[in-house]
């Protein structure tokens, strides 16, 4: 065998291997990044129903020994997390609701959301489905046919939308699967993927992965989760320029979060760092209301005095739309 072959097999499977060498215990954390766990001031928690993970991928963004460096408090454990205020819920979007078959969410007209997975690379403090009760409640594969079905009666159904939990820890040969049954239903034409992958585990996005969803007839787009510039980097834009020359698009939404993201300066250094990888705007989210996140939230005029900063300072083509999930709307309402 040659070496370069060798070396290709080797990275066929290293985004799997890195997958399962994620930091899951915070020590283990705290000693990469060089901080004390005992000089903690945050409350960090050990004993946390919502487990603890981030891939090395994204430790590495982390800055040494800063204990409020923004990408830390999206993957951090805090105690905050137990105090629970009014409002908080465990089902804060009506996901519950608008469950049609098991892992298959139809909220919006003409779209459906496929709950493909509940595990994702990295655990986001924020999540909006931290609660989610994905047990019985995902695809998995006894799901697929049910939902298939209910996909294929319903001609009003264009798009059809991965997501989870992260789809793309899912194997290529499951998304294979996946996509080959859903372009065999005619009147679906996209195919939409909602990953946080390209931050977290850029590796992820493999040659094998790009075949698949090239040779697939369906229009694709790949809506990527980005919160803040310096999850940008080399590897992020590798990935996503092997999406861009598979003539997919690349869109990216996040989530306003308190310490992390709230200010025009870092919104505005995310929005044109992203487009300088080939990413378009799409959603800037309002913290949707799960049970344990309430230390995230940036109040509401606070949130639209940041929308007309941005209105100010850049081009209308980056500007995100500003929205809020409300339960029982037909779309995400602009703030
Ligand atoms: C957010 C969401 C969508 C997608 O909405 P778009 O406005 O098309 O991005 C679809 N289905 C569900 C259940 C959703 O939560
Ligand atoms: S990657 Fe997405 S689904 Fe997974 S924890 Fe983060 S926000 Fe939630």
């Amino acid at each position: 065998m040659t070496q370069a072959l060798r070396r290709m097999q080797s990275l066929a499977s290293s985004w799997q291997e890195e997958l399962a060498d994620a930091f899951q215990s915070l020590d283990q954390l705290f000693e990469y990044l060089e901080l004390d766990s005992r000089s903690v001031p945050s409350g960090h928690s050990r004993r946390n129903p919502f487990p603890f993970k981030v891939t090395r991928s994204f430790a590495a963004k982390i800055e040494k020994g800063n204990i409020d460096d923004p990408l830390l408090k999206q993957i951090l454990p805090t105690t905050a997390e137990f105090e629970n205020p009014a409002g908080f819920v465990d089902n804060p979007v009506g996901d519950l609701e608008a469950i049609a078959t098991p892992g298959l969410l139809h909220k919006y007209r003409g779209r459906v959301l496929l709950v493909t997975t509940g595990a994702c690379a990295v655990n986001c403090r924020y999540c909006f489905r931290r609660n989610y009760p994905y047990s019985g409640n995902q695809l998995g594969s006894s799901g697929r046919g049910a939902a298939l079905r209910y996909i294929e009666r319903r001609p009003e159904i264009r798009e059809v939308i991965l997501s989870g939990g992260d789809p793309l820890v899912l194997s290529n040969s499951s998304l294979e699967e996946l996509i080959r049954t859903i372009s065999a239903i005619d009147h679906v034409a996209r195919l939409r993927i909602h990953t946080r992958i390209p931050s977290v585990l850029p590796s992820r996005i493999d040659r094998e992965l790009i075949r698949i969803l090239k040779k697939s007839r369906l229009k694709t787009v790949v809506v990527t989760h980005i919160n803040h510039p310096r999850e940008i980097d080399d590897h992020l834009k590798s990935a996503v320029s092997l999406l861009l020359r598979a003539q997919i698009r690349v869109l990216n939404q996040c989530v306003l979060l308190r310490g992390v993201n709230d200010s025009p300066q870092i919104l505005s250094e995310l929005l044109e760092r992203a487009f300088d990888s080939g990413i378009h705007p799409y959603y800037l989210h309002m913290l949707d209301r799960a049970a344990g996140t309430a230390h995230f939230e940036v109040a509401e005029d606070y949130s639209r005095y940041l929308e007309e900063t941005l209105r100010n300072r850049l081009p209308g083509y980056l500007l995100p739309r500003f929205v809020r999930e409300i339960a029982g709307e037909p779309y995400k309402v602009p703030i």
